[in-house]
């Protein structure tokens, strides 16, 4: 609700750069829920902003969730109740013998970076400060360690009877230098990898397509089907299998490959020496020189879009 943020006039109401999160609770027979779920928490794919189902001892919350920023094609509520009314999720639930519960609506600051987060006798945490992770908008942690940060600062302040905004920018010092500012160094990628695909209904009906059918690659399943000669059937997966991939490239070279900058050089070396043996004509090359010339090459043949990743 950001009260003292708004009332210290640190910064007004979060407008659109908020999740709004619907959730149907249910409660359900308790000794069912390890036979059936364990300690898994599903997430359900498909034209749905973003739906995830968490588990608890005694029931489980499905929700779904997308920007205020966005138009919302249905109403919050009957967007959850789209992703209750699929049959695997039925069929889940009479098992379960589950039973709504309550109906929640949530509000989660999901932003690129977070605000600025102090002034003279205030320090914002958490959700106040949007901390939240800029992937997937978790946030616990995210509190956690700023208000450790903003307890340690307190202190100093206290300490030495300076609260002044010279003094709490320890604060933003600190927490920048953590692991709380790595999480935002790829904020602006990270929302919009999210934006792209799971909050994205009309993409995640192709994608989902796309991930099952990959999923299904593996030698055994796309050879074996009964009704069909083998190397048929392996045929037909494959040109599915092509019909697809485009739109996925499209998609993994836009929103996937933009991270490829936060991986480690030594990584990246890691991963072009095992590639090495794999090319029979770079044998002539030293692992040294291999290692200086393959970004040259690489750069060379690769497509305009994927250089810069
Ligand atoms: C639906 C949903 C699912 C989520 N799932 C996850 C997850 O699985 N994992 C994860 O890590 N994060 C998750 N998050 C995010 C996570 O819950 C938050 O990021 C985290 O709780 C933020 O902690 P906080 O202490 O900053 O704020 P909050 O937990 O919101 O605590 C703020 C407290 O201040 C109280 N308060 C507000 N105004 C006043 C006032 N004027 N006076 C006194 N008290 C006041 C509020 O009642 C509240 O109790 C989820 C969020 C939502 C909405």
């Amino acid at each position: 609700m950001s009260t003292m943020a708004r009332k210290s006039g640190m910064r007004n109401r979060w407008g659109k750069g908020c999740t709004l999160v619907p959730q149907l609770d249910y409660s359900c027979n308790e000794s069912r829920m390890d036979d059936v779920i364990g300690d898994a928490e599903w997430c359900w794919f498909g034209p749905f902003y973003g739906a995830y189902q968490v588990n608890f001892r005694d029931g489980f919350h499905i929700g779904a969730g997308q920007w205020l920023r966005k138009d919302w094609d249905v109403k919050p509520v009957d967007m959850v109740k789209r992703v209750a009314e699929i049959p695997a999720f039925q069929a889940m639930c009479r098992v379960l013998e589950a039973k709504p519960r309550e109906y929640q609506a949530h509000l989660l600051p999901w932003m690129e970076k977070p605000v600025k987060s102090y002034r003279d006798g205030m320090m914002l945490v958490g959700d106040a400060a949007a901390f939240p992770c800029p992937l997937e908008g978790e946030g616990v942690w995210h509190a956690c360690t700023s208000g450790k940060f903003a307890g340690e600062v307190a202190a100093l302040a206290c300490s030495s009877g300076d609260a002044s905004e010279k003094t709490l920018q320890e604060y933003e010092v600190r927490w920048k230098a953590s692991s709380l500012g790595l999480e935002h160094k790829f904020g602006k990628e990270f929302t919009e990898l999210w934006d792209n695909s799971i909050f994205n209904p009309e993409l995640m009906k192709k994608q989902i397509q796309f991930l099952l059918e990959f999923s299904m690659l593996h030698p055994f399943s796309i050879v074996f089907d009964w009704g069909d000669a083998h190397m048929e059937c392996f045929n037909q997966h494959l040109e599915h299998f092509l019909d697809l991939a485009p739109e996925f490239a499209d998609f993994a070279k836009t929103y996937v490959l933009p991270l490829g900058k936060g991986i480690h050089p030594e990584l990246v070396e890691r991963m072009m020496l095992q590639l090495k043996p794999n090319v029979p004509v770079l044998k002539h090359f030293s692992d040294k020189t291999y290692l200086k010339v393959l970004p040259r090459l690489a750069k060379m043949v690769m497509p305009a879009g994927l250089k810069q990743g």
